[in-house]
């Protein structure tokens, strides 16, 4: 680490992939962009690594790019039952801050808002990362009280948030409706300049194409259906494309972390819930930040081909299905509309669901196990895109070490026996 800066791992493309630029851009249009190298290989499981990562989000693809290009393990794979970034990451809303209560909540995410600012960069891929702030809104008295003393312990942790009242926040976003009178009026809001929104694909393609480029097999279509045990040791996982012979095994399957925990006998502190999010037809710019209410469950914004894209609170049952029920969306529609009436002629063009998996103090899980060489690196609940630079950092660095490091360290599972909890749920509400 050089001064508060994380380590990067290297710059651009070492494995000798051609990088991505302007010239490139020019040079391929001369042979009609017939001539791209794919952006990974289609790798065939090998009968051994040094590491296995199940799970092709962005989380576990950041944890396989950090282990090759910080710790030098290029023997590894990650397995992924589906197609990459099919889980939460290509389900969610994007939205990407820092701004947490709790000291070690703080720590992680401003790890990784540090190592979103220089992402495009690191990884030689556009991941559109836009910092044009998140903005949360309060509705009551008592919700403006409590947003001082937030933005108080957010300051006192170095990260950047400022006070907005209502007229100000009028002249920020001249769309949003102020008038007093109505059901969740709008007496004041707290602001992260730093925050905003990325491409979510192209985290999760980004880190793909680096880490393949650095000699990490990327296999899709292969379901991970077992974890060989001897004693207390990982020796291998089964998988639908046949056994993998391993001694450290990274799990990073968001909702499924309890169906994979099972494999090995594990039970994980954990809720899997629906959470639903949607977009309307594509419109002209209105919106050039991200709105967050917590007392509403509702958070909205522009996405860069136009569509509002809007977002609610979890449903309140547990399921592995990736869809919801329609009263959650209909609740935060019927907010929505009342803080933005331009929206209400609106038509919705898609709806979808994704699969969250929540701590009873909605804090992540990032430790190892009582198995040697399995570890865990889930619980991010509905508001882990923004961590997927930072999880993936220093989830790497647990595997390769076998010991967590001081980002990581209060995210073990032993906290739910010492009762160390990081309770960020009253600071986290709707918890984006
Ligand atoms: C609707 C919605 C909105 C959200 N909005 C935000 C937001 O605005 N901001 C924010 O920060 N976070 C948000 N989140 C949360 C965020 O999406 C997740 O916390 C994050 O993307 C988790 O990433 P991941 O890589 O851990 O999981 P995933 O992307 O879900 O990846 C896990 C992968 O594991 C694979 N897998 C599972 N079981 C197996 C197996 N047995 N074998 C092989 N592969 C397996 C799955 O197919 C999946 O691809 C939202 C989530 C949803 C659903």
């Amino acid at each position: 680490m050089a001064g508060n800066q994380p380590d990067r791992g290297n710059r651009g493309l070492p494995g000798g992939k051609p990088r991505y630029s302007a010239f490139a851009l020019a040079r391929q249009s001369m042979s009609y962009h017939q001539d791209w190298q794919r952006a990974w290989r289609d790798a065939e499981p090998k009968a051994e690594y040094d590491a296995v990562i199940i799970g092709g989000g962005g989380h576990g693809l950041a944890t396989a790019y950090y282990l090759a290009a910080v710790h030098g393990m290029t023997n590894i794979a990650v397995i992924e039952k589906g197609w990459l970034g099919g889980g939460n990451t290509g389900r969610n809303t994007t939205i990407i801050r820092s701004n947490y209560l709790w000291d070690e909540s703080a720590a992680i995410y401003e790890h990784s808002m540090k190592l979103w600012e220089g992402m495009s960069q690191d990884l030689n891929f556009n991941v559109m990362f836009s910092q044009r702030g998140v903005l949360t809104i309060a509705h009551s008295e008592h919700e403006v009280r409590e947003m001082s003393r937030r933005v108080h312990a957010i300051r006192l942790n170095g990260i950047d948030s400022d006070i907005l009242g209502p007229d100000e926040i009028k002249a920020f976003v001249p769309c949003i409706n102020i008038d007093q009178s109505i059901r969740y009026p709008v007496m004041g809001g707290f602001l992260q300049k730093r925050g905003g929104t990325a491409r979510h694909d192209a985290v999760a393609w980004g880190y793909a194409r680096a880490a393949d480029d650095l000699g990490v097999d990327i296999i899709q279509k292969c379901e991970v259906t077992g974890l060989r045990r001897q004693g207390r040791k990982i020796v291998g996982v089964e998988t639908t494309r046949g056994y993998i012979k391993t001694g450290k095994v990274g799990c990073v399957v968001a909702g499924h972390s309890s169906v994979v925990a099972e494999m090995a006998g594990i039970r994980l502190p954990l809720a899997s819930r629906p959470l639903q999010a949607l977009v309307s037809e594509p419109i002209k710019p209105i919106l050039d930040t991200v709105i967050m209410s917590n007392a509403v469950h509702m958070y909205i914004s522009q996405s860069d081909k136009g569509e509002m894209v809007l977002g609610a609170g979890v449903d309140k049952y547990n399921s592995y299905a990736q869809r919801g029920s329609f009263p959650v969306p209909e609740h935060m529609l019927a907010a929505a509309v009342e803080l933005f009436p331009v929206l209400s002629r609106l038509r919705m063009l898609r709806h979808w669901g994704g699969i969250v998996d929540t701590c009873p103090d909605a804090s992540p899980i990032i430790s190892k196990t009582d198995i040697d060489g399995l570890y865990f690196d889930c619980g991010w609940g509905t508001g882990g895109f923004k961590a997927t630079p930072g999880s993936g950092h220093v989830f790497a660095d647990l595997i390769a070490n076998d010991r967590p490091n001081k980002i990581a360290a209060p995210y073990s599972l032993d906290r739910f026996q010492t009762g160390l909890l990081i309770d960020e749920h009253g600071a986290a509400g709707v918890a984006h």
